[in-house]
């Protein structure tokens, strides 16, 4: 049976690539955002779909829907995004949750929450398990983002203990595409985008952090498995791409395969900035049957071409 999903975020670079696939699957999909950093370019293309509906609405306000599922993206994911307004970034994460759980508690719906692998802060365990409670700065710059997706975690199991909601949880690593905003300065979309224009490339620190990739279409697919998989697995899970590759590594494949004349150019690295990223991904794979299959290069290639037809219009 098709079933009437509530996507937050869904205009944004993950959300609508989520509502383009579950409307594939003949869902009836209501998206959600208040447009902070996604677009309606980026659902334009569903809007003639009688299955699609589009909300302007902002998660810190409540909101009454009849939907049997919701996958709760919304919130600002780049460090320059969300530290633009530290406060409504938490807002965002903790009245956006709790309003979002309050929803799906009224109409019997079950909930996934988008968290994030930024809950082990700068982990001191690599590569980071679930079990993993994470290296967090509660004061820092990050911590607006950092902590408000924990405090959004702790309420969604409070409310599948003290409600019964049907929860999911998804910790998500650093995931790239295309239909990345091409200014949120993300280190690949950032990359590709000074890459193309033929701009220094701006590596912080000695680009000697390092971070998984994971492209978009894989991580769309272990999302909706995870809200298909049985009701007692509740998570969390990491879903990311285990491949683990430095800054430096990544300014020099991107210098590579756009053919780019760009120079690196080192600048200050952001307080708190992790120094190392990498899911293990086994319980991924034992509960949810997933595992990325694109690798790195083949992803770029792709967002490269997004990124390089983007910048010509
Ligand atoms: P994004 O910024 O492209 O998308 C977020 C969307 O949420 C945007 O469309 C934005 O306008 C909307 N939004 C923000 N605040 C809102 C509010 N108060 N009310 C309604 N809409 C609001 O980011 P993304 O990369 O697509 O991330 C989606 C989700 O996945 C986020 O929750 C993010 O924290 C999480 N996540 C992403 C990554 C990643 O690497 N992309 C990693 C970890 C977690
Ligand atoms: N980064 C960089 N240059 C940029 C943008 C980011 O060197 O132009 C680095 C950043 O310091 C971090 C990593 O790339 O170590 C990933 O940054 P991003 O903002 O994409 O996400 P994060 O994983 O830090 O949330």
């Amino acid at each position: 049976m098709n079933k009437k999903i509530l996507v937050t975020g869904g205009a944004g670079f993950i959300g609508s690539h989520l509502c383009e696939e579950l409307l594939k699957d003949g869902n009836e999909v209501v998206c959600v955002d208040n447009y902070f950093t996604g677009s309606k370019k980026n659902v334009f293309h569903l809007m003639d779909n009688k299955n699609f509906e589009l909300i302007r609405h902002d998660i810190v306000y409540t909101l009454l829907l009849e939907v049997d599922e919701v996958y709760n993206m919304a919130c600002p994911a780049s460090p320059v995004h969300y530290q633009f307004n530290p406060i409504k970034t938490i807002k965002t994460s903790v009245l956006g949750a709790i309003n979002m759980l309050g929803l799906a508690k009224r109409v019997k719906a079950k909930i996934l929450q988008a968290s994030t692998s930024e809950v082990y802060g700068d982990p001191a365990i690599h590569p980071q398990p679930e079990s993993y409670w994470g290296n967090v700065n509660p004061i820092g710059i990050r911590s607006c983002y950092d902590e408000g997706k924990r405090c959004a975690e702790t309420l969604f199991f409070d409310y599948h203990r003290q409600h019964k909601l049907k929860i999911k949880v998804i910790r998500i690593f650093n995931t790239y595409g295309p239909k990345m905003n091409p200014n949120d300065r993300r280190v690949v979309s950032n990359f590709i985008v000074q890459a193309l224009k033929g701009e220094d490339i701006t590596v912080y620190g000695k680009g000697d952090q390092t971070r998984s990739f994971c492209y978009v279409d894989d991580l769309v697919s272990g999302i909706i498995k995870m809200m298909n998989s049985k009701d007692q697995f509740v998570g969390p899970v990491n879903l990311g791409n285990p491949g683990e590759f430095t800054i430096l590594e990544l300014a020099k494949k991107i210098i590579e395969m756009t053919g780019s004349k760009s120079k690196i150019v080192y600048n200050e690295l952001p307080s708190d900035d992790p120094k190392q990223r990498k899911p293990i991904i086994d319980l991924a794979k034992k509960e949810l049957d997933w595992e990325p299959k694109i690798k790195l290069e083949d992803g770029l290639k792709k967002t490269i071409e997004y990124f390089d037809k983007l910048l010509r219009v």
